[in-house]
C-alpha cells in the first residue's frame, strides 16, 4: 500500500496538519527525494540522532545512520524496497552522532502525487532499544536456562548409568565418559585409597592432562585435610595443593564419600583457565557454574561408588565360605562348568582334586567344633596361594574340599594333591594350649575327558578316587586314570 497525495476541498489545511504532525511527531521523520537523498527531517530526528539536517541533507539516511554492527541482511531490503517503490517496515540498528547503536523500527513509505508519479519516501523511525534490550534479555535467560535444562538431563542420564554400573570398571568408564562430557573444558582424575589407606591412587582420568600423579598422599590435598571439597582459583587468597603442579591453573578438589567415609578423591582442573587466558568475569562465572555441577557430580559418584561396593560384597559374600574364605560351592559349580567348556573349545586339560579331611570327626569330638574349626581353616590357608598358579581351591561343604585345575592333567593335578598333602601332614596345630594329633587329608583325582566330559560324572569321578583313597588307608592320593609310575 503507497499513500497517495491527498487532494481534496481543503488540501491547504491538509497539508499544514500533516506538515504539523511530521514536525511534532515523537517519531523520527525523514523524507527524501526519489533519488533517496535527505530533504528534510524532524525535531525528534535530530534528537533521537544528534543528527541536524545539515548533517544528513543531500545523502541517503542509511550512509549516515547504519554503522558496523547493522545487519547488512536489513540494509539489502532497504535498498531492494527503495528501487522497487515498495513499503518497508523492519528492525534495524543504528548509529547517533555520537556513535553509540541504538534500535529502530524503521517504516519507509514510497509517496505518490495527483499524478501518480514517485516524488518522495517518508522514512519513520521509533527508538526500540528498550524492547531489544529486553528481548535479548529474555533470549539470554532462554538459552541460559536450556543449558541448565540440558545440564540437567546429562546429570540424570549420567546418574541412571552410574547406579547400574555392575562393577568397579564399569562404573570408571561411566566416569570419564560423564565428567568429560559434562565439564568439556576440564581435565579430571578419580583417586581411591590403597587398602592401607596411606595414599590414593589414580584409578580414571579424563580430558588431555597425560601427568596426573599415579598417586598422591592425603595430606598434599586441602579437600582431604579440611574435609570438604575445595575449589583453588576463585577467591583472591588461596593455596594450592601439593598434588596440583600448575600453579596458576583453576582447579577442584572433591572428595568421594560412602557411608560417611572418605574413600576418594575427584580432582576436577581447567587447564587454559590461567589468570590471562579468560577474561576475570567470564572465568568466575563458569567456574561457578561447574563447581555446582562437581559438587552434584561427586556426590553421585560417592552414592555410586558406595553402591557398587556393597554390590561386590554382597557377590562376593554369597560365592565365598565364611569359615575358611575359599569359593564355595555355588562359585563352583559356575566356574568349573565355564572352565570345562572352555577347555573342550581348546582342546585342553582340566582336573578335579576331591580333599577330604581323614577322621575329622574325631577333633570335633575329641577336641571340640572350634578345634574342628581351626583344623578346616588352617588346611584351607595352606590351599589359598594355589590360587596364583590357576588352581581354584572350593570349600564344598563339611570337611570336604576340591580344587578346580582348568588347564592340568591328571599327572600335575596328582603332584599338586601329593604336595598339599604332605603340607598338611605337616601341619601342627595347637587349640587353646591343647596340641592337635596329626591331620591328614585323602584325595581323589579325575580329569577331563579321560574320566568323565561333563561336570557332574567327572565330580562322581574325583569322588569314586576319594573313596578309594580312604579304602586304601586314607593320607593318599588316588587318580581314576592309571598313571605310569614315576
Ligand atoms: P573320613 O576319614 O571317612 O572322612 O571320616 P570323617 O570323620 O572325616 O568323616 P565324616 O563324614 O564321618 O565326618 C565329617 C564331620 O565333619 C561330621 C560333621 O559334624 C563335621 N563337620 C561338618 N562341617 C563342619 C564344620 O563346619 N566345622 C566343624 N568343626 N565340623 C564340621
Ligand atoms: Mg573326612
Ligand atoms: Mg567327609
Amino acid at each position: 500500500m503507497c499513500a497517495k497525495d491527498c487532494s481534496g476541498p481543503d488540501e491547504q489545511n491538509e497539508n499544514f496538519f500533516a506538515a504539523l504532525v511530521a514536525r511534532h511527531s515523537s517519531d523520527a521523520v525523514v523524507i527524501s527525494g526519489p533519488d533517496r537523498k535527505a530533504l528534510w527531517v524532524n525535531a525528534a530526528f535530530s534528537i533521537e540522532t544528534g543528527f541536524a539536517l545539515d548533517d544528513i541533507l543531500g545523502r541517503e539516511p542509511g550512509s549516515v545512520l547504519q554503522g558496523p554492527d547493522t545487519d547488512p541482511v536489513a540494509a539489502r531490503m532497504i535498498n531492494q524496497a527503495c528501487a522497487q517503490r515498495r513499503e518497508l517496515r523492519l528492525d534495524i540498528l543504528n548509529y547517533r552522532r555520537d556513535g553509540t547503536p541504538f534500535w529502530v523500527d524503521l517504516k519507509i513509505t514510497p509517496v505518490y502525487d495527483a499524478g501518480g508519479l514517485h516524488t518522495h519516501f517518508i522514512s519513520t523511525m521509533r527508538d526500540i532499544s528498550e524492547r531489544k534490550a529486553l528481548e535479548e534479555q529474555n533470549e539470554e535467560m532462554r538459552q541460559a536456562e536450556a543449558l541448565r535444562q540440558s545440564e540437567r538431563q546429562l546429570l540424570a542420564l549420567t546418574s541412571e548409568w552410574l547406579y547400574s554400573a555392575k562393577s568397579f570398571d564399569e562404573l570408571l568408564m561411566v566416569v570419564r565418559r560423564a565428567m568429560h562430557t559434562l565439564i568439556p573444558e576440564a581435565d579430571g582424575a578419580l583417586y581411591i585409597y590403597g587398602a592401607q589407606r596411606m595414599t590414593l591412587d589414580l584409578v580414571a582420568s579424563w580430558g588431555t592432562i597425560p601427568d596426573f600423579p599415579d598417586h598422591i598422599l592425603p595430606d598434599d590435598c586441602w579437600a582431604l585435610r579440611r574435609g570438604r571439597a575445595y575449589a583453588y582459583g576463585l577467591k583472591p587468597i588461596q593455596f594450592p595443593c601439593d598434588h596440583v603442579h600448575k600453579a596458576d591453573t583453576p582447579y577442584f578438589c572433591l572428595p568421594i564419600i560412602a557411608h560417611g567415609e572418605t574413600i576418594g578423591l575427584m580432582h576436577i582442573i581447567f587447564d587454559g583457565f590461567e589468570e590471562d587466558g579468560l577474561m576475570r568475569h567470564m572465568r568466575a562465572e563458569v567456574l561457578g557454574n561447574r563447581w555446582d555441577i562437581s559438587l552434584i557430580c561427586a556426590e553421585q559418584i560417592s552414592l555410586a561408588v558406595a553402591n557398587v561396593r556393597l554390590r561386590h560384597e554382597l557377590q562376593e559374600r554369597s560365592l565365598r565360605d565364611a569359615l575358611t574364605g575359599l569359593w564355595n560351592r555355588r562359585w563352583f559349580g559356575e566356574q568349573a562348568t565355564r572352565d570345562l567348556a572352555n577347555a573342550e573349545r581348546d582342546d585342553a586339560d582340566l582336573s578335579l582334586i576331591a580333599l577330604d579331611v581323614d577322621h575329622f570327626k574325631r577333633f570335633n569330638d575329641q577336641f571340640g567344633h572350634d578345634a574342628g574349626d581351626l583344623v578346616l581353616r588352617e588346611v584351607a590357608k595352606l590351599m589359598t596361594p594355589l590360587t596364583e598358579q590357576n588352581i581354584y581351591p572350593c570349600r564344598m561343604g563339611g570337611e570336604e574340599f576340591t580344587l578346580l585345575c582348568p588347564g592340568l592333567g591328571t599327572a600335575r593335578a596328582r603332584d599338586i594333591a601329593e604336595t598339599l598333602r604332605q603340607q598338611v601332614a605337616g601341619l601342627q596345630l595347637d587349640a587353646g594350649g591343647v596340641t592337635l594329633p596329626t591331620v591328614t587329608v585323602s584325595c581323589g583325582i579325575a580329569s577331563y575327558p579321560q574320566d568323565a566330559r561333563a561336570l557332574d560324572p567327572l565330580m562322581k569321578s574325583a569322588d569314586r578316587a576319594l573313596y578309594k583313597a580312604k579304602e586304601s588307608g586314607r593320607n593318599c592320593t588316588v587318580t581314576n586314570t592309571p598313571l605310569a609310575p614315576d
